[in-house]
């Protein structure tokens, strides 16, 4: 009853906070892709779920949204029988955290302290027009950490590192050695314009510099799981490394000229990255995350768009 109830605050909430239409999650399948060793990645809505699952059990980074917990549960049983033993949280968005409450029931969530701070604060995401509330107990991270952890399991070393103010300014990014795999949480958007989230202490710039201190540490066949769209390569990873320095530098040029963002728009100064606005943001978004980024501005705009 304790969960039919939290589920149905948790619709409702978003089906409140969401200027557009509650999303069906009746329709959400879950896709479940072996990724290399022990490691496989769960695909439904929201952030990709990465999963370790051996002879200790099952570690997952990572749980989407709260009423799709019982689809991640049987899509986790398919894998082994074995339970959940721990819950890492890339980052504190609701897409990535949402089935907090569930797999935390028995399992320890585990993040860094700003995806606590978070949770527990709540806060606007404007960009998606969102106000998110303060967070139950039973969704919060129970262990915290400031760089880095490692959880020894299923013969991985499975570390955990933060790199400071990318998507946002909790983002962890967490490598499987052994399998040889990488979920980069949302610091890695494969194939299209990220959402940074400025407010929550994100930044386009800090997300570059993190990027590049990650691929040298990646071995050259490395899998990437990123936090939204289909497993990657360090190729990949590299050349959205490469737009986002393309995109910012244009952006700065324009301002440079004294450009405003409207102007930006109209002349379409992302034109050379076109491609990368097909999925999550259209390039006028980008450009205006880049705009405001750039000029130090960390909430607003966004509300006047759709
Ligand atoms: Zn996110």
């Amino acid at each position: 009853m304790h969960k039919i109830l939290l589920s149905l605050a948790l619709c409702l909430f978003v089906a409140a906070a969401s200027a557009q239409q509650q999303p069906d999650f009746s329709k959400v399948e879950i896709k479940v892709t072996k990724v290399a060793g022990t490691v496989y990645m769960l695909q439904g809505m929201g952030g990709n779920i990465g999963v370790s699952a051996g002879d200790d059990g099952i570690l997952i980074v990572d749980d989407q949204y709260a009423p799709l917990a019982d689809k991640i549960k049987a899509a986790l049983k398919g894998i082994t029988d074995k339970p959940v033993k721990f819950v890492l949280n890339t980052h504190w968005h609701f897409d990535h955290t949402g089935g907090n409450p569930y797999f935390g029931e028995t399992a320890p969530i585990i993040a860094h302290e700003n995806v606590r701070k978070r949770l527990q604060s709540g806060g606007n995401i404007t960009f998606l027009k969102m106000e998110v509330p303060p967070a139950s107990k039973a969704a919060l991270p129970v262990v915290t950490f400031e760089d880095k952890v490692t959880v020894h399991f299923n013969g991985e070393d499975i570390r955990a590192i933060h790199f400071p103010k990318g998507h946002t300014d909790g983002d962890i990014v967490v490598f499987f050695p052994q399998s040889n795999v990488v979920h980069m949480g949302d610091d890695f958007f494969a194939g299209m314009f990220p959402f940074v989230d400025l407010e929550s202490g994100g930044s386009v710039k800090g997300l570059i510099e993190d990027i590049a201190q990650i691929i040298p540490m990646l071995p050259p066949d490395v899998k990437v799981i990123p936090g939204h769209g289909p497993l990657a390569t360090l190729d990949d990873l590299k050349k959205f490394e490469a737009m986002l320095r393309g995109a910012s530098a244009a952006v700065a040029a324009a301002m440079k000229q004294g450009k405003t963002l409207d102007q930006m728009k109209q002349e379409k100064v992302l034109a050379n990255f076109a491609d990368w606005g097909k999925g999550f943001l259209n390039s006028d978004l980008f450009t205006e995350i880049l705009y405001n980024d750039l000029s130090g501005k960390k909430t607003g705009a966004f509300l006047k768009h759709n």
